[in-house]
């Protein structure tokens, strides 16, 4: 009999927002088109691509997270208590507003300085066209403000998936308006304009092969020696 693989990676994204809340311009329904069905539909697109591509040496695992806005309570209880053996997860790819609202040419990486998914990740870049860009607002952290921050805190070296873009552009100009006028908003919602949807699906293709890179792989994910996440509790 074939022992089933341990499962290997995870390629996540939450399914919850803010519901019904304070009207704004009237409208009470705090939709979260992007934050985050745009996310979940990430990973449906990223599972459905692989199910139709080679199969991979290792099982990849694609999570949905509840209660992401009250605090990442699905994803951290998930880490700390998965549905499969702890030792086997090795990695998180996040999905949280990846933001495609502009054509995907960079994309930056929260995590990438961290651990050997950073490699992987400029690797298919290379390949695909896609240059890994520094996070342009380290100062929000938001590395340890998403779902991966639950796989990171049990030792799972992870990325954050985000359309890049660079400090003194009208890209980070578009992202700081995004940020001001629609997230958490009621108008995160499918009418808004300036989604380049076709775009969103280059980043599902990258986040893919990184993930088919990490699954087919000899060795697991490693920090990198100076990560302060690296550290055992
Ligand atoms: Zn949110």
């Amino acid at each position: 009999m074939v022992q089933k693989d341990p499962v290997r990676s995870i390629v996540s994204a939450h399914l919850d927002h803010l519901g019904i809340g304070e009207p704004i311009n009237g409208d009470t329904i705090y939709n979260g088109a992007m934050d985050d069905a745009s996310g979940v539909a990430a990973v449906l697109d990223i599972a459905h691509r692989i199910k139709n591509g080679p199969r991979p040496r290792r099982t990849i695992l694609f999570a949905i997270f509840t209660a992401e806005e009250k605090g990442l309570l699905g994803s951290h209880y998930f880490a700390a208590n998965p549905t499969v053996p702890k030792s086997a997860i090795v990695a998180d790819l996040n999905f949280d507003m990846p933001l495609p609202l502009w054509p995907l040419k960079m994309v930056y990486l929260p995590g990438e300085t961290e651990s050997s998914l950073g490699a992987d990740a400029r690797a298919v870049g290379a390949e695909q066209g896609i240059q890994v860009v520094p996070d342009p607002n380290p100062d929000r952290n938001v590395f340890v403000r998403a779902d991966q921050y639950s796989f990171v805190r049990e030792g799972v070296p992870s990325l954050f998936m985000k359309f890049g873009f660079l400090k003194n552009t009208p890209e980070y100009q578009i992202e700081h308006d995004w940020r001001a006028n629609r997230y958490h908003s009621p108008s995160d919602d499918l009418e808004q304009p300036g989604i380049f949807k076709e775009e969103s699906v280059k980043l599902d293709v990258y986040t893919a092969a990184i993930a088919l890179k990490v699954a087919n792989a000899d060795t697991r994910p490693t920090w990198l020696p100076d990560s302060i996440f690296g550290h055992k509790p």
